[in-house]
């Protein structure tokens, strides 16, 4: 018998490259229509290591993954983090000594 239940199996990111067919396009110049490249399932993206296209199952959550972090680079840029020193304005933060000192006679 063989033990095929793993603890905790974790979706493992794949290697993705530019579908050389359509160049990462998705789709091919038909002759009057673009037509869904069928050699990357038409998501313009293949297997790097094989050059293969992906199951469409599978397909969909590696572009998920590749989304998501696509999204967070975005994110990222757009906020940059505003935790680091100088990010902390010290307005106005003056401690004055009170007034002059006037000694009349
Ligand atoms: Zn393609």
């Amino acid at each position: 018998m063989k033990k095929s239940h793993g603890p905790a199996f974790k979706k493992a990111v794949i290697e993705l490259d530019k579908c050389a067919f359509c160049r990462g396009r998705a789709v091919i110049q038909g002759l009057f229509h673009d037509l869904p490249c069928d050699r990357c399932n038409a998501s313009g993206w293949v297997v790097a290591a094989t050059g293969e296209a992906l199951a469409l199952d599978e397909l969909v959550t590696q572009l998920s993954m590749r989304l998501q972090a696509a999204t967070r680079q975005i994110e990222q840029m757009k906020n940059p983090r505003a935790t680091g020193p100088g990010a902390h304005y010290q307005a106005g933060n003056r401690l004055g000594a009170g007034g002059a000192n006037y000694t009349g006679d």
